[in-house]
């Protein structure tokens, strides 16, 4: 099997064939590149592996005038950074011992044992420069067969590393076809309780990927049939509209957004979304955003009258609006309300935020000495100017200001 290095851009652009020059003829590409370049998908990140130990190849990368991030380099891996461009080189190596979630490695210059600490079949297989793809466990059939299968013994693999058990349902949701692999399935129920042994961010990154698929709903359903996604997230999950969710993404072609679709999948409790944004260590903005979704409380429906929307725009800003909308399209049943939810998004994306045009220096002006009751005042008329759509006569706001003094100050 061969890649052709004409039709694949990512092995033949200037960056990373600075990369490989620098690392010598040794040098291969691993992983999600090699896999996905092989099932005609698209290639983000570009993992090289490389009998040269961590030092030589910092050595040869700063040589070459290429930067060289010790990023895990106990672990064998250098980022090399090319044209900014980040490269995860990684020494070829076996795991000698491990704890269920860090590995102590000795480096070895045989790809067959590379081979093997790697998790899954598909993401053992290496690529020359050249396009030459090297199989050394069975990985190509595999992925050709949509089999998301651990390079050896299922159960042993997983008491390694137990962050495996969700890159098995992460990778069969994004590679997978038909069933789960029966014996990985069996394992990874068994095994569950390691879970918890997981640091959070390991945790978060697994299953925002996972959740970034075209539709992660059948895996999640299997993860909780097996208890294992019981282990992960507390309280009374919504699979069935994370479901809905996904379908809307495929139908519209909208980016699956991971951080929604964890907030369709909770419940609507804000104390839920705060113990989960904490026990995965989620960044101070998703957990913000996810408490938030939680926690709404207006009333969203397909049928808001463009009024409605621009006044829920002004309150609550257009992300947190487009949210809710995204949520409760993904409660409505009926498809035929399509049409409406994306009018409410459309919206949402094009009308220009108006901004009041009175201040305090005109409360004042209008004869208020300074103080809490100039805030109170102008917040009063601004009230009076949502609900008139943002009415942008100044006659009407001035004489609307005049009365609210009257009956408000003295
Ligand atoms: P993608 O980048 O699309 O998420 P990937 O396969 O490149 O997919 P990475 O997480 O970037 O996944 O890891 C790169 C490679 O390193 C994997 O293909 C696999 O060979 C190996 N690997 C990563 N994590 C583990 C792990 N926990 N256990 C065993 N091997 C792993
Ligand atoms: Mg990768």
């Amino acid at each position: 099997m061969k890649l052709d290095p004409k039709r694949e851009s990512w092995m033949t652009a200037p960056k990373t064939r600075a990369v490989l020059d620098a690392l010598g003829p040794e040098a291969r590409f691993v992983g999600g590149a090699v896999r996905n370049a092989l099932l005609k998908r698209e290639v983000s990140d570009v993992d090289i592996a490389t009998p040269l130990t961590p030092d030589e190849v910092t050595e040869r990368l700063t040589a070459a005038g290429l930067g060289a991030v010790p990023t895990g380099f106990e672990h064998g891996t250098v980022t090399a950074i090319s044209t900014g461009t980040p490269f995860e080189v990684t020494t070829l190596r076996r795991d000698v011992s491990t704890d269920g979630r860090r590995a102590v490695v000795a480096f070895t210059k045989d790809w067959k044992e590379d081979a093997q600490r790697r998790d899954f079949t598909m993401n053992a297989l290496y690529a020359t420069a050249d396009g030459e793809v090297v199989d050394l466990v069975g990985g190509l059939a595999d992925l050709q067969a949509g089999r998301v299968r651990f390079v050896g013994d299922a159960t042993a693999r997983i008491r390694e590393d137990y962050l495996r058990i969700l890159r098995l349902f992460r990778f069969h949701a994004w590679y997978g076809k038909g069933d789960l692999d029966s014996e990985a399935l069996r394992a990874a129920a068994t095994e569950k309780a390691g879970l918890a042994q997981l640091s959070g961010e390991r945790v978060q990154k697994e299953l925002l990927r996972l959740l970034a698929a075209d539709d992660p709903a059948p895996m999640l359903r299997t993860m909780a049939a097996a208890g294992i996604l019981g282990e992960l997230l507390p309280g009374a999950l919504s699979i069935a509209r994370l479901e809905h969710l996904a379908a809307i993404d495929a139908g519209a072609f909208f980016t699956p957004d991971p951080v929604l679709r964890l907030a369709a999948l909770l419940p609507h409790d804000v104390s839920v979304a705060q113990s989960v944004a904490k026990k995965l260590k989620f960044s101070n903005a998703h957990a913000a955003r996810l408490e938030d979704i939680a926690g709404s409380k207006e009333k969203i429906v397909s049928y808001l009258s463009v009024k409605e929307v621009r006044k829920l725009l002004y309150r609550i800003g257009i992300a947190p609006f487009r949210d809710r909308v995204f949520i409760k399209w993904a409660e409505d049943p009926r498809e035929s309300n399509a049409v409406n939810w994306r009018m409410l998004l459309e919206v949402a994306s094009t009308w220009p935020r108006p901004i009041f045009p009175l201040t305090g220096r005109d409360v004042m002006l209008a004869g208020v000495p300074e103080g809490p009751l100039v805030g109170r005042i102008l917040s009063e008329v601004e009230d009076w100017w949502i609900d008139a759509d943002f009415i942008e006569d100044e006659f009407s706001l001035a004489e609307r200001l005049k009365a609210v003094v009257q009956a408000t100050a003295y």
